[in-house]
């Protein structure tokens, strides 16, 4: 990844660490030539800088410029709210009294010189996928932690992976000592309980699946 980059997403405020980042530039290097890509959870852009890094480097098989979608309603999860653990008082919107994200994540973009590949989706995470029908060639889960939302992302997204797209999970916990149990028990689990996906690299807490059967808007379950 090119040195000007990686100080972007160093200095992104965000939940990234740089191992983790350098597996998620990797993949999509190697995914995005064959189709877009989505991240689920864009916060404040740290992530998507190593996504759209990769979106920068690549050309795709038709030629056009590798895209990168990531879908947020900005108002942050629920450890992101006032009283909870990761809540950054910056973030708060005065007016509402609720969090946005939306105008650091911009900044993020800009500075980084990524607004051509990386777009942003602002809604929540349901409401984009009821009405999604394109095939990714990636798709990087890292939105709601709570059970509800975790279970609504594997409902909604992982069916839009291409065969031989790749399935990307944030926040994989198995040793509950470790962290929480949502996106371990509701997402990664019956991603391979469902037999249409097979790991393929993990470091740290993120685990990359591949899909070795079905195809974009098959159900997943
Ligand atoms: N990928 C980011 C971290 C994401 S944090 C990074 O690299 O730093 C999780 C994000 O998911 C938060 O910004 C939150 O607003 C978003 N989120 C949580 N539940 C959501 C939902 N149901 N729909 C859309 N976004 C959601
Ligand atoms: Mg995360």
């Amino acid at each position: 990844m090119p040195s000007h980059l990686l100080e972007q997403a160093r200095a992104a405020k965000g939940f990234m660490p740089e191992d983790e980042g350098a597996l998620l530039h990797r993949i999509a290097l190697e995914r995005l030539p064959h189709g877009p890509a989505l991240e689920v959870g864009t916060y404040c852009g740290k992530s998507a800088i190593y996504l759209g890094a990769a979106a920068q480097a690549v050309t795709t098989v038709d030629g056009s410029p590798a895209t990168v979608f990531t879908v947020d309603h900005h108002r942050g999860s629920e450890e992101n709210q006032a009283g909870w653990e990761h809540h950054d008082t910056s973030l708060v919107d005065a007016e509402f009294a609720k969090m946005d994200t939306l105008g650091v994540f911009r900044k993020t973009i800009a500075r980084a010189g990524l607004e051509e590949h990386v777009v942003a989706v602002v809604g929540a995470s349901v409401t984009v996928a009821r009405h999604w029908r394109t095939p990714l060639s990636l798709l990087f889960i890292d939105g709601g932690h709570g059970e509800q939302p975790a279970r609504d992302d594997f409902d909604s997204w992982p069916r839009w992976v291409q065969s031989g797209g790749y399935l990307a999970i944030h926040d994989v916990f198995p040793e509950p000592a470790d962290g929480g149990r949502p996106p371990y028990e509701l997402i990664y689990l019956p991603a391979l309980a469902s037999g249409q996906f097979t790991e393929v690299a993990a470091v740290g807490s993120l685990r990359v699946l591949e899909r070795t059967s079905g195809d974009a808007g098959d159900p997943v379950a």
